[in-house]
């Protein structure tokens, strides 16, 4: 997230004292939301040491590099995230696509990447396999935006892939899924490929400002999972608060709402993103100068309310637990 950039400092800090002459190329989230902070930062402290911001993707970046430095030992057997630096890897995380073709006014996936792009299912399923073969993984959690679009040439084939290979993984999608992409078989083939975690993002039942999905959609998205085998506690439903002008009395209904239909809720605190248009109107509202420094983008500290109601706030937080743990247990 972009408010934990003094981390990215404490590393180059690190690396132009010990490696002054190694070119560092900076690229992820901060970079590419906040890059003017990024370059007054690097202009202030590291002015003379080689510091490249890449904004490009991921494999663009990797190619230009491999053209400009040659490997120094053997190269990486793939591309794929370096799990294997861990001691012990409790569960693999796994990208089947980048972005989303939804734009919500709040969200950073357009302004990360602009094209919704879904990689092939072949080499998704190749590297599920990678880490279940060489390290025994079982655990998968998909950060997809979209994990759900194009259902049928997309994810299904990667899990009838994983069906037809007998494998007994266990996934999890953290990241939410879009209730309006679940159709009774979509809500079978998950149950059926072994989905123990589904998040559905659904940001308000009042006065709502996407339209990803509607509440009609959501409540039939649920029933269809319940149908398929899916136990409650194994659902869960994101609600997003602290907005601007934030009216907690909705916030309220919305988590008695998704109690009297024993749907878990999980409150998400809103964070502004620089770009968006929710980032403008948190302007007018933010105690804090947001646009002069990310760390206010810190979600904990509710940037959007002038005045944050403390005692409201953990009262929804307890709300929120209490209605968890009695559709839980
Ligand atoms: S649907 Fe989700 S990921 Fe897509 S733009 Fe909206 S909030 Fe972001």
């Amino acid at each position: 997230m972009t408010y934990w950039y003094p981390g990215l400092f404490v590393i180059l800090d690190f690396i132009t004292q010990n490696y002054p002459e190694i070119p560092i190329y900076i690229g992820g989230i901060y970079v590419k939301l906040c890059s003017e902070h990024l370059k007054y930062e690097i202009e202030r402290f590291y002015r003379d040491f080689p510091i490249y911001i890449v904004k490009s993707d991921v494999e663009e970046f990797l190619e230009a590099i491999k053209k400009s430095f040659s490997p120094s030992g053997t190269p990486y057997l793939n591309d794929y995230p370096i799990f294997d630096m861990q001691t012990s890897i409790p569960y693999v995380i796994i990208m089947t696509s980048y972005g989303c073709p939804f734009n919500c006014p709040y969200c950073a996936s357009k302004k990360l990447y602009p094209q919704f792009k879904q990689k092939n299912s072949e080499e998704v399923f190749e590297e599920i396999l990678f880490w279940h073969k060489n390290y025994g993984i079982i655990d998968f959690a998909f950060y997809d935006d979209a994990l759900l679009f194009n259902f049928d040439s997309h994810l299904a084939l990667i899990l009838e892939k994983i069906l037809s290979c007998g494998l007994n993984l266990r996934f999890h999608t953290p990241n939410a899924v879009h209730a309006r992409f679940i159709t009774e078989d979509v809500a079978k083939l998950l149950k059926k490929a072994g989905f123990k975690t589904i998040r559905i993002g659904l940001e308000r039942v009042e006065n709502r400002f996407d339209n990803k999905v509607s509440i009609e959609e959501f409540l039939q998205a649920v029933s269809y999972l319940k149908t398929a085998g899916f136990k409650e506690r194994e659902l869960g439903a994101y609600l997003l608060y602290g907005i601007p002008d934030e009216n907690f009395e909705e916030v309220k209904s919305s988590l008695l709402f998704l109690e009297r239909h024993k749907i878990p809720p999980y409150l998400a605190e809103f964070s502004p993103i620089p770009g968006t248009p929710f980032f403008e109107i948190t302007k007018q509202y933010s105690r804090y100068p947001i646009e002069e420094d990310p760390i206010f983008h810190n979600n904990t500290v509710f940037p959007a309310l002038k005045k944050p109601d403390w005692k409201e706030i953990e009262k929804l937080k307890a709300l929120a637990r209490k209605i968890r743990h009695s559709i839980c247990n």
